[in-house]
């Protein structure tokens, strides 16, 4: 597949290529082009030259063109999932939940853009106020490799319904359903310019974006330290951020909770994309007075958890999406049993016998007596690794909770209202569910507190963080 500047495909200037492989089978799917800093240069001339007309528009008339573009990702849902599983490998209904996450986020903006011009200030003696919203102008998103499709959506829907152009950069290992979408939203009537894509490496591309003078923000969702090295960048040309740079997310059950939804919970939560999700559970509490029987419970489901190629029918969990992201879970996990940080009751090594070889599998794996202040719970673990810890009140669950550096999400099961308020003021997480974990609809804002980031997405969050008020003031 080709790069999509100014409406086209296009090469890179230099003719490099990056090969696109199915995790699950080692295969080559396809090669996109590896951009340069020269392609970055095309795509926000691109991007500014569609600017004037695409900030003209009315924004009911841009949210039309996204709504229209909803339907025909719910028309071609399948393909695209499809698509999607062979390059990132997680199983298809997941890969069709995603797609339909994204269609529901475009229709989500869609709805709300005749509502969202601004305000009048009425100010008696003293005139009138009108506070318009005003796009930021060219805006770069750079787009990691685990919920691609999810994310290009929480990133373009805000910012293209608030009259803003973007280039965008895709994951390398996962960059062929975002090219799609750009495609599929242009023959929904999204000018050539408006959206752009460039691939080609983070180091190369990704940093171009950030330093580019002309781009006035960037969206980035990934890892700590690039997050880190990204507002290093920006900040020369004082470039607005958000930055959604993951979490160890606590699940914290108490004794009073239903077991067995506390155990589905914790299996989705967990193994929901084989564990690559920012907002995954990484981290379990379970109250002292049912942890031995939710632990048995969990264990036994885990067990049963079907691993393969996410095309076939009936898999709950597909291979890790690289061999760098292997290496990790299986450096982390081994690195916790050589220092004695804990027991792993289930899986705990990589899953490479036939019919499993040529994939990039790992075994979901549940590890009890866990250090505490011990790597796994205190690092971001992005894999199908569970950790468990009893905990003997609802002080320590919360303590042990606010442990790592991170903030992003948490859970609290508990039928008690006055337990899951503790929770909810006093863990610091972005977001706090009360039994359930993961699920984030488009209209609720998302984002983390300390080391988890910068900024919200979603909802109208996301939209004031795409534009900016600029008011007339009318002195009668
Ligand atoms: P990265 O942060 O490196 O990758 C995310 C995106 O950033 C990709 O598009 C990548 O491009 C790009 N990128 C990489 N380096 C730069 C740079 N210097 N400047 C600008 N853009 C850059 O994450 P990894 O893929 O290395 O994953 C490592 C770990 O990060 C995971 O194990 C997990 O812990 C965490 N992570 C968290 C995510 C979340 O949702 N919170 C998502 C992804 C990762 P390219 O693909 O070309 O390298």
């Amino acid at each position: 597949m080709q790069m999509r500047i100014g409406g086209t495909d296009v090469a890179s200037m230099d003719d490099t290529w990056i090969r696109v492989t199915n995790p699950a089978t080692g295969e080559e799917i396809d090669r996109i082009p590896s951009g340069s800093s020269d392609d970055v240069a095309r795509a926000v001339e691109a991007a500014e030259a569609a600017s004037g007309a695409w900030k003209k528009k009315s924004m009911r008339d841009r949210g039309l063109i996204l709504f229209h573009a909803a339907g025909k990702v719910r028309e071609q849902h399948k393909d695209l999932a499809r698509l999607l599983t062979r390059e990132q490998g997680k199983p298809l209904r997941e890969s069709v939940d995603e797609v339909r996450g994204f269609a529901n986020i475009l229709e989500f903006y869609a709805g709300i853009s005749a509502s969202q011009q601004g305000d009048l200030i009425r100010l008696g003696a003293s005139g009138d106020a009108l506070v318009a919203r005003e796009p930021l102008g060219i805006c770069g998103a750079i787009i990691p490799w685990n919920m691609p499709v999810l994310i290009m959506g929480w990133k373009i829907g805000p910012a293209l319904l608030a009259g803003n152009t973007m280039v965008l950069k895709p994951a390398s290992t996962a960059p062929l359903t975002n090219i799609r979408f750009a495609q599929i939203l242009e023959t929904s009537g999204l000018p050539g310019g408006v959206l752009n894509i460039v691939t080609g490496s983070g180091e190369v591309v990704g940093e171009a974006l950030v330093k580019h003078p002309l781009i006035r923000k960037i969206s980035f969702t990934g890892n700590c330290a690039t997050g880190q090295r990204i507002r290093e960048l920006a900040t020369a040309h004082l470039k607005d951020l958000t930055l959604e740079l993951g979490g160890s997310d606590p699940m914290i059950v108490m004794g009073d909770a239903d077991i067995d939804k506390a155990v589905e919970g914790a299996l989705r939560g967990r193994f929901y994309n084989a564990g690559q999700t920012c907002t995954a559970v990484k981290r379990l509490f379970v109250h002292d007075t049912i942890a031995a029987v939710f632990t048995e419970k969990l264990k036994r489901r885990i067990e049963a958890l079907k691993v393969g190629n996410g095309l076939d029918a009936g898999i709950e969990m597909g291979p890790l999406n690289s061999p760098a992201q292997r290496e990790r879970i299986t450096q982390i996990v081994d690195a916790t049993r050589d220092a004695g940080e804990g027991t792993i009751l289930v899986g705990g090594s990589v899953l490479n016998d036939a019919p499993f070889d040529r994939g990039l599998f790992y075994r979901p794996t549940l590890i009890a007596d866990v250090a505490p202040e011990g790597r796994l719970m205190n690092e971001e673990v992005f894999g199908p690794v569970l950790p468990v810890m009893p905990v003997p009140d609802l002080d320590t669950a919360i303590r042990e909770a606010n442990r790592t550096r991170y903030g992003l999400g948490a859970s609290i099961w508990t039928n008690n209202l006055h337990t899951a308020k503790r929770a909810f003021d006093e863990v610091n997480a972005g977001i706090v569910w009360v039994n359930r974990h993961l699920t984030v609809p488009p209209e609720v804002p998302f984002g983390g507190m300390n080391e988890s980031g910068i900024g919200r997405e979603n909802g109208l969050h996301a939209l004031d963080n795409y534009s900016r008020t600029k008011t007339l003031f009318l002195n009668w």
